[in-house]
């Protein structure tokens, strides 16, 4: 029995709906199901019912972009309420700010002669939480460049022309938001972080967990993780961060999670929500039993 802690749809950047994900969760045999979406917990709804379709446990979740010591990190919220109002406000914020920075990234890729449409970009993203991959995807379609990488690298890398900084929480207010509506604070991919030294502080904030199991984590940093979750006494989790077929081959099904880190991050929800003194919402998907 096992897990993947870690999707998207399209309701961020992932191209696959909510359905044809839980379909794919099925097929390859997961027990549990987490939609993690980029600053969005939109497709929440339609994936809870799409899981109960498809006999597979849902587990609310999402990813905050945040930030430490000028580090962008990555925090994935899971079992808070997704109807928690605090929340819902700073996740609003920050769609504004994703849209305006879709904006702001096209000026500057056409003030490098590249007359790509803004509408192209929104068309293609048709959701609240756009990112860097639709403008990708709009200059490929436009026939701008060849490929996702050709747009990243001549365009939206850091440091290249057209990249544009988000405006972020700080990671503590991250899990404050997260735990004020009963959630689990997880760091996301630590490995693509490179910024160790910041998990004791984060930890020493509240910080429940650790996610040691990634696509993009070589064996010898997901033992080097698992190292540091026992030593901060952090939970473990893992997911494959799937964007469906934005690239080849999709990456749900790469990483499967034993289903007794689900359960241990129950407890610790559960453990949050009497906290924050708000309903618990793990009893929420009964599954496949
Ligand atoms: P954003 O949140 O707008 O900064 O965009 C970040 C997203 O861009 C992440 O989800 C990554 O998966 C994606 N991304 C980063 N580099 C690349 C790349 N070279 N090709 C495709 N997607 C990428
Ligand atoms: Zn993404
Ligand atoms: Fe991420
Ligand atoms: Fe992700």
């Amino acid at each position: 029995m096992f897990a993947d802690l870690h999707l998207h749809t399209n309701f961020s950047d992932g191209t696959y709906t909510p359905e044809e994900l839980a379909a794919h969760g099925r097929r390859l045999g997961f027990r549990a199901l987490a939609l993690s979406d980029h600053d969005t917990v939109e497709g929440c709804e339609r994936m809870a019912h799409a899981c109960t379709r498809e006999g597979v446990e849902f587990v609310p979740a999402a990813e905050l972009t945040a930030e430490l010591d000028g580090y962008e990190l990555h925090l994935l919220g899971y079992y808070f309420d997704t109807s928690n109002e605090k929340l819902l406000v700073e996740l609003a914020r920050f769609q504004e700010v994703r849209q305006n920075r879709i904006h702001q990234m096209v000026e500057r890729i056409n003030q490098h002669n590249v007359p790509l449409r803004v509408e192209t970009v929104f068309e293609i993203a048709n959701c609240r939480a756009p990112g860097r991959p639709h403008v990708a995807r709009a200059l490929v379609k436009a026939g701008f460049c060849h490929n996702l990488d050709e747009a990243f690298d001549r365009f939206l890398r850091k440091g290249k022309p057209a990249w544009v900084p988000k405006c972020k929480m700080s990671a503590l207010q991250a899990i404050e938001l997260i735990h004020q509506a009963g959630g689990v604070a997880v760091m996301a991919h630590p490995g693509l972080n490179k910024c160790d030294d910041l998990i004791p502080a984060l930890a020493d904030c509240g910080l429940d967990g650790l996610e040691c199991y990634h696509t993009k984590h070589a064996q010898a940093e997901v033992t080097h993780y698992m190292r540091i979750a026992e030593q901060q006494n952090l939970l473990v989790t893992g997911g494959s961060d799937c964007h469906g077929l934005s690239k080849g081959r999709p990456l749900i099904g790469g990483i499967k999670l034993p289903y007794f880190r689900v359960e241990e991050l129950k407890k610790r929800a559960d453990r949050n929500a009497a906290r924050a003194g708000v309903q618990p919402q793990t009893a929420k998907s009964p599954g496949r039993i």
